[in-house]
């Protein structure tokens, strides 16, 4: 029998890529999203492709996926904070409702279930590098709060079917990752500095620049959730590159690779912006086996190339949805 799993929120960025490894593996993918901030565009090559079929639904509402599933891997969410900024409630109304709609699906279907969640978890840290022990650092009123506490609930809910309800559970924290299909104007750094560097305009670092990132590519990060899928283990457990930088030095290196001369103006930093951010990678590698194995370099070179395709188009501007 041919496995079949459900992606929520398939149609995103990261989303879209698992779908794609899912299918090579030979795995039929059910794929849920509103096109809330992903796009149609993203699994346009895989419509009507055998093994894939798109649900157009609000995971926040009635979902229902006929037929046997396996594995529920759920995305669903805003995720970069230009969007669940100006997505409050949707983001913790899919966080809350729509994570317990994906658990009820695992436990209705008896599949295993994987949690999305995030960095994020652990706000500002206090502890560097962040390990799966690390409680975190939020601010829960403050405006990043809708993001980072609909993960932590949704942690706690994952947890709670996994102890209460018997669903085979697992929570994947995901760090920084970057790649193809990122939407030009999503404000988060890689796409921004690329978008002004290959259109010539100013790289918009913020604060100094001296806060820190480590950035994974999304091949790598897609790699490590499935990892979990196919294991038992419950996690959480961090899934990232530990390669960590200064973000002014990223606006650099990519105006390098991308051979710009736009220069790099200053900007003010957002409110309970992490200084500091880098996966304590342990568990991955002694409990999955998995490590990220794409350089940055390469990583941001395979970025930058299919950015300057799309910009080449002239697709950015209807990419942002605006
Ligand atoms: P994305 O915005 O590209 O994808 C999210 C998808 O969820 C979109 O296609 C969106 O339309 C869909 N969605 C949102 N609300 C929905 C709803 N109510 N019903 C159905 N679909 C809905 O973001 P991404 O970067 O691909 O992130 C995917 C997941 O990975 C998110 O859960 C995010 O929190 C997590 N994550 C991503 C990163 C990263 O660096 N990309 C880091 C940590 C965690």
């Amino acid at each position: 029998m041919t496995e079949r799993a459900v992606v929520t929120g398939g149609a995103g960025f990261l989303g879209s890529h698992l779908c794609d490894r899912l299918l090579a593996e030979g795995t039929s993918v059910v794929c849920i999203d509103n096109f809330l901030t992903g796009s149609p565009r993203n699994i346009a090559h895989l419509i009507g492709r055998p093994g894939f079929r798109m649900i157009e639904c609000d995971l926040t509402g009635f979902v229902h996926v006929p037929g046997d599933v396996d594995l529920v891997l759920h995305l669903a969410s805003a995720a970069s904070p230009v969007d669940y900024l100006k997505l409050p409630v949707e983001t913790l109304k899919v966080g809350s409702l729509g994570t317990l709609h994906a658990l009820g699906l695992a436990r209705e279907k008896s599949a295993r279930f994987i949690l999305a969640s995030t960095s994020e978890v652990y706000g500002d840290p206090l502890c560097h590098p962040q390990s799966e022990e690390y409680w975190g650092n939020v601010n829960p009123v403050g405006p990043r709060s809708v993001y980072d506490e609909a993960k932590r609930y949704a942690e706690a809910l994952t947890t709670a079917y996994r102890n209460s309800r018997g669903v085979d559970t697992g929570i994947v924290r995901i760090f920084n990752t970057y790649g193809p299909r990122m939407r030009p104007y999503d404000g988060r750094a890689i796409p921004t500095f690329i978008r002004q560097a290959l259109t010539g305009q100013p790289l918009t670092v913020t604060g100094d620049g001296s806060q820190t990132r480590s950035i994974c590519y999304v091949a790598d990060t897609a790699a490590g959730v499935l990892t979990l899928a196919r294991d038992d283990f419950p996690g959480p457990v961090n899934i990232g590159n530990p390669e960590e930088m200064t973000v002014l030095d990223l606006a650099k290196t990519i105006r390098d690779l991308t051979g710009s001369s736009a220069p790099i103006s200053f900007v003010d930093r957002p409110v309970d912006d992490p200084a500091v951010r880098r996966p304590d990678t342990t568990l991955a590698r002694d409990r999955l086996g998995w490590r990220p194995t794409v350089p940055s370099g390469d990583g941001l070179r395979r970025t930058i190339d299919w950015f300057a395709a799309e910009l080449g188009t002239g697709d950015a501007d209807r990419a942002t949805g605006s």
